[in-house]
């Protein structure tokens, strides 16, 4: 370790191997291994950036809405065939409202019924627009869009349990349609890892009284610590979790995790405690907007072509989760896919993340926008 002991100072030639423990869901920790001499795990190529902005057979262009099914909402609504962003029912849905067969326990086998909403959110008439090309008041409307339909199919229904809001860009990703677009899956239970995290945030309320990201955050606004060495007294290790901070709005902020799960995971908070997206104000809304703007712009220009995945985690409603409102506090992860997991990751749900998260978001920052 001798090369390593000067290196406090600068992040890349110090390599880290070392289990990074999620303080939120233990169970999702990481693996940060930046060993020079690691073998490269392989690499994902940029997404083929599909940059036409309209292609006369894709059934999500202007002009082709007859090749959906039934729309269900779209925006503005004053001009429909004008239309910015648009929601359809899914072609294919993973989860419907037709099925009959009801839920079952057999010994240890159980199956619950594959009840819910799988609905697509064309997010621009432009095909091939990434997010950080679309304007700040786009992208705030398009969140909007999402609160209003999440509002609509929990008001709808009662045994859908949760509102997944997410988006999947480039074949990495899993996007098997290049125009842009998002997607809502309702389901009638919570997904485990949002109830982990509702759950372990809570416990950590009620023994701490603070929300544990409120407490992430200003972890990452303020604390900086040193490590020494017991007996040189010579600083072993320099923490300064600042520099996990990406981009900072008025209302918002988008952070690199500590233990974070991809290379280039960035996750967006609001920075006033709130646990519910749908609560969230339009003019905070234009912040969050904002905030998302640029730090895909930032993403754009370190890694170019990214193929990623972004999903929202917001209070689950229910009488069960009334009680979560000072504990949750909702947030957009996005999880750029560098690399395919590999067969360790599988069997040991532990993830490998090549990059130092303080080196990525350095580089992050750097970004001159
Ligand atoms: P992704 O696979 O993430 O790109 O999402 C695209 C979604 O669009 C998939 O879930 C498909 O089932 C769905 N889809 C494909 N073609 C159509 C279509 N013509 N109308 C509505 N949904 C579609
Ligand atoms: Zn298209
Ligand atoms: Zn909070």
């Amino acid at each position: 370790m001798s090369d390593e002991t000067s290196a406090d100072t600068n992040p890349e030639a110090r390599a880290i191997r070392e289990i990074r423990i999620n303080p939120i869901v233990p169970s999702e920790s990481v693996l940060v291994a930046t060993a020079r001499n690691m073998r490269p795990r392989k690499a994902e190529e940029p997404a083929p950036r599909d940059t036409r902005k309209h292609v006369e057979t894709c059934p999500f262009c202007r002009g082709n809405e007859d090749q959906t099914p039934p729309e269900i909402d779209v925006y503005p609504k004053e001009d429909a065939a004008d239309w910015q962003i648009r929601i359809v029912e899914n072609l294919y849905p993973v989860l419907g409202d037709d099925s009959s067969q009801p839920g079952f326990v057999y010994g240890l086998q159980q199956a619950i019924d594959g009840y819910g909403r799988h609905e697509v959110i064309i997010d621009n008439p432009q095909h091939g627009i990434s997010i950080h090309e679309m304007e700040v008041e786009h992208i705030s409307n398009l969140f909007h869009v999402y609160q209003q339909r999440m509002q609509q199919l929990y008001q709808l229904d009662d045994r859908l349990k949760y509102v997944l809001v997410f988006k999947n860009f480039g074949p990495a990703a899993g996007a098997s349609m290049a125009h842009t677009h998002s997607q809502i899956i309702a389901t009638p239970v919570v997904p485990q890892n949002v109830f982990d995290e509702v759950q372990n945030s809570r416990q950590y309320f009620e023994r701490h009284h603070q929300c544990i990201f409120c407490s992430l955050i200003d972890e990452a606004l303020t604390f900086e610590a040193k490590i020494y060495d017991r007996s040189s007294g010579e600083i072993v290790r320099r923490i300064d979790v600042g520099q996990y901070v990406v981009e900072r709005g008025e209302k918002f902020i988008a952070i690199k995790p500590f233990a974070s799960r991809y290379e280039w995971e960035i996750h967006i908070l609001p920075l006033q405690h709130s646990s519910d997206f749908m609560t969230t104000s339009k003019a905070d809304l234009d912040d969050f907007a904002k905030v998302l703007q640029r730090t895909m712009a930032r993403l754009e220009a370190v890694i170019g072509g990214a193929q990623y995945n972004f999903f929202l985690h917001s209070v689950p409603q229910g009488d069960e989760f009334q009680n979560c409102g000072q504990s949750y506090h909702w947030h957009l992860e996005i999880c750029p896919r560098t690399s395919i997991p590999n067969g360790f990751e599988l069997g040991s749900g532990l993830f490998v993340n090549t990059i130092s998260p303080e080196l990525a978001a350095e580089q992050l920052r750097a970004v001159q926008l």
